[in-house]
């Protein structure tokens, strides 16, 4: 069977703040077999992960393009790949027939044929939610918990500033804080952001950073005896704010820079000497490192849903055309929790 198989590609390198017209929707017919022998494995694309760190990927020129494969330069009218669950449609691969819901890197079009060697991994259908396997226990969730467990080593009582903390590993790290005895102050851009920190997800509080005119004596107010652990997840003028208010030995994970992604012209201008004199660690960090604690972060994080102590938050939109307000709306802000595009359901 053929079928037009909807993708899709950036149309010029996008280096600056994205909107949806640097994006265009493509067909292109793929014949739904494989090839005797080759492997492959074609799935059908359900949910597809919508991560800021794509954009990186979209411009012409960036320091992360040379650090691994998953971070190259994707060129304009290629093939967008991408964190997604989907359903085993054929496969030449023994390891998964026809039906079998995966995840794996898929990418932002309706059908993926999967290469051997890329990963992909069958999941339950049944336990919980499909799109969970690509928020709380996909790779949001390892980022979350590698970070805060790994880099910044929390003890029961310490204090821990998250930003972006409505986001997809922000919710997930303030939920992992406060499950380890943490005090936990979140930041977010909006009222309905911070509602949500403070009433839904048990951070102990939360603040508007757009409404704070200078952030280092916000940071103050907040935390009058100082922050033992920042969980940065956008860079500049935050993490120098943070860095000003953090306690002797505090330790830093550097997750994500957000706020430097679409301006060059934005970065941490940090004291070195208050650095020093603190002995604050700060850690840059990529998830993938961190495959050794995979199984630890299923099992746990599994066990906390199913008990009610962790609570997923996803913003789903629905179909492949989606993709480009989905992706833009991540630097407007226009995310609570997990963006994930849905293309059908199983
Ligand atoms: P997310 O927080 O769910 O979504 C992006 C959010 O960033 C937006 O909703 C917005 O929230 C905030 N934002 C956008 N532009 C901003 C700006 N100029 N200044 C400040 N905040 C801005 O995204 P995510 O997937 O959880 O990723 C969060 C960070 O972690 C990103 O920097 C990402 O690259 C990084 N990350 C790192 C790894 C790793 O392995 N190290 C893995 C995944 C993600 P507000 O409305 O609150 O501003």
């Amino acid at each position: 069977m053929e079928v037009e198989n909807k993708h899709i590609i950036i149309k010029h390198a996008i280096d600056g703040l994205p909107t949806e017209s640097d994006f265009e929707l493509r067909s292109t017919p793929l014949v739904l077999s494989v090839a005797q022998g080759s492997k492959e494995v074609v799935v059908k694309n359900l949910f597809l992960s919508i991560d800021p760190y794509q954009l990186n990927r979209m411009k012409t020129c960036s320091s992360s393009q040379k650090t691994f494969a998953a971070a190259a330069r994707i060129q304009p009218g290629q093939r967008i790949d991408a964190f997604g669950v989907g359903k085993v449609v054929v496969s030449g691969n023994e390891e998964f027939e026809r039906d079998d819901v995966v995840v794996g890197l898929l990418a932002w079009e309706e059908y993926t044929v999967v290469r051997p060697g890329t990963t992909l991994t069958k999941v339950d259908p049944h336990e919980f939610p499909l799109s969970y396997h690509v928020s709380i226990l996909g790779p949001s969730g390892l980022t979350a918990y590698a970070g805060f467990y790994d880099i910044c080593k929390p003890k029961k009582g310490e204090k821990v500033f998250v930003s972006t903390a409505s986001g997809s590993v922000g919710s997930l790290v303030g939920q992992y804080a406060k499950l380890s005895g943490c005090y936990v102050v979140g930041c977010a851009g909006s009222k309905t952001k911070v509602d949500l920190l403070k009433e839904k997800l048990g951070f102990d509080d939360a603040f508007n950073y757009k409404e704070e005119p200078d952030l280092k004596s916000a940071l103050r107010r907040y935390f009058p005896e100082g922050i033992d652990i920042y969980f940065d997840n956008v860079g500049s003028a935050m993490l120098d704010a943070a860095v000003a208010n953090m306690n002797l030995f505090g330790r830093v994970a550097l997750c994500g820079a957000i706020s430097e992604y679409t301006d060059a012209g934005k970065r941490a201008a940090l004291d070195m000497v208050d650095v020093i004199y603190k002995r604050i660690t700060l850690r840059g960090f990529l998830a993938l490192d961190h495959l050794n604690l995979y199984a630890g972060f299923i099992s746990s994080t599994s066990d906390h849903l199913r008990h009610g102590r962790m609570r997923a938050v996803e913003d789903i939109s629905t179909g492949l055309e989606s993709v480009p307000s989905a992706f833009a709306g991540l630097f407007r802000g226009d995310n609570v929790g997990k963006k994930l595009v849905q293309l059908t359901s199983l």
